[in-house]
């Protein structure tokens, strides 16, 4: 998969890759939405209008030069006034994405705003959110309104355009899409908690607390050695990060996999990279229980290391985010898994941690994987353990479309549960828990 890399690459050939992330993760339709970069010359480079947004290339990118010229083979967007207006608004941000992702506009079209205090990280990324009045969509008066929202808290980087989808700007294309993606994070994980029952926001302390928690604990040290094991494991939990991203499992702001080295030595993901583009250099390797020196571990490092020290059978734990899941975990309504025996046999059963357990109460957690592979954070995560990490990753599906599956038989009725002697006859065909 290819990387942004937002200083060297031509804004065509970014833009062609950010749309397809887009699309691939079903947040906008073949001829839906439409993003922007604005270079240091006045360039506007835009998607073309009506061009298929699955096949788009960078050489279908246009470009509105600042005199108003146009290049390129087809039409620009017909969108393109407002972002026009935005840029003219807010000079410093390079990049403007609009979408019609569908959490996202099914607030827009209740005419409400998603609360980002619902996961952690996701006010620190989205920032305040506006919401826009209708216009007729490609009219100027679109752009003014817009424009006009956007003008009234410097702050705003995003805003719900009513009965439309949603607007979204960044310093760059990489930090407008991650902005997209954590804010329809946000709205899908308040529909879905919505749907079992009433979501539990965060509080302003709850916040501060996760923010202030990248300062961890942990001595760095210097010289560190990479031996062909410890860089296939790098490789390794790269891979796994940018398939879980693909496939909806993590996002640009959030996921963390780790993977046993050496005795309870491990590699873990940073916490300050965009998980998309995660590289071999980014992961951080832990030894003796000292970080790297130079890079800045997971948040969640301290429980790693209390898990990997506790449970000599786990090599490999996923700690991440995902609409279904984060259901569960910002509701508190138990996540049953005897819905199906392969649910059963995976998961067994997932406890619910209060939201900050992993600081204060990391050892009494890690003792829990002693038993049970999978457990939830309350607003905060879904953390996964196993043996190898396509394993751990194939419980996370498992957990993810379990937790997808439940949600959707809310409506049409309660669970049937997997009966008690049913349970009995696959933990013995199965040898669970042996
Ligand atoms: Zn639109």
């Amino acid at each position: 998969m290819k990387k942004i890399d937002v200083k060297l690459m031509h804004p065509a050939e970014q833009i062609a890759l950010i749309i397809s992330r887009i699309y691939r993760r079903k947040m906008t339709t073949t001829s839906g939405g439409n993003l922007s970069i604005m270079d240091d010359n006045g360039d506007m480079w835009i998607t073309p209008a009506g061009i298929d947004k699955g096949s788009l290339t960078p050489a279908d990118i246009m470009c509105v030069k600042a005199d108003g010229t146009i290049v390129g083979p087809h039409r620009p967007s017909s969108e393109y006034p407002f972002h026009r207006a935005l840029y003219k608004m807010r000079p410093k941000l390079r990049s403007v994405i609009h979408a019609h992702p569908p959490g996202l506009v099914t607030f827009s079209i209740v005419h409400q705003v998603p609360d980002t205090s619902i996961i952690p990280q996701a006010r620190g990324v989205c920032g305040p959110v506006g919401f826009a009045p209708y216009a007729l969509p490609g009219s100027e008066l679109l752009g003014e309104k817009i424009a006009a929202e956007f003008e009234k808290n410097p702050e705003y980087k995003a805003v719900i355009m009513e009965n439309h989808g949603v607007v979204l700007m960044g310093e760059d294309i990489a930090d407008a899409f991650q902005r997209l993606e954590t804010l329809e994070l946000c709205a899908r994980t308040i529909l879905n908690a919505r749907t079992l029952g009433d979501p539990v926001y965060l509080t302003e302390e709850q916040m501060l607390r996760h923010e202030r928690a990248i300062h961890v604990d942990f001595k760095h040290f210097m010289n560190v050695e990479h031996p062909s094991d410890e860089r296939a494991i790098r490789t390794e939990i790269c891979d796994i990060v940018r398939r879980a991203c693909a496939q909806g499992l993590m996002c640009s702001s959030y996921g963390t996999a780790s993977v046993r080295w050496r005795g309870d030595d491990f590699l873990i993901t940073p916490s300050d990279k965009q998980r998309w583009d995660i590289e071999p250099e980014d992961i951080v390797q832990v030894r003796d229980g000292m970080v790297e020196a130079g890079k800045n571990a997971s948040r969640s490092v301290a429980l790693h290391y209390e898990i990997y020290r506790r449970n000599p059978k786990i090599n490999s734990i996923i700690l991440t985010q995902t609409p279904y899941l984060m259901g569960y975990a910002t509701t508190g309504v138990k996540f049953d898994v005897r819905t199906i025996p392969e649910s059963w046999i995976f998961l067994q059963d997932v406890p619910l941690y209060p939201f900050g357990s992993q600081y204060s109460d990391a050892e009494k957690m890690a003792e829990g994987f002693r038993e049970l592979p999978c457990a939830l954070l309350a607003n905060d995560s879904v953390i996964v353990t196993g043996d190898r990490l396509i394993n751990t990753f194939d419980k996370l599906e498992v957990a993810d479309f379990s937790a997808r599956s439940l949600i959707m038989a809310a409506p049409v009725g309660k669970l049937n549960p997997i009966t008690d002697s049913e349970i009995e006859e696959l933990r013995v065909a199965f040898h669970v828990g042996q």
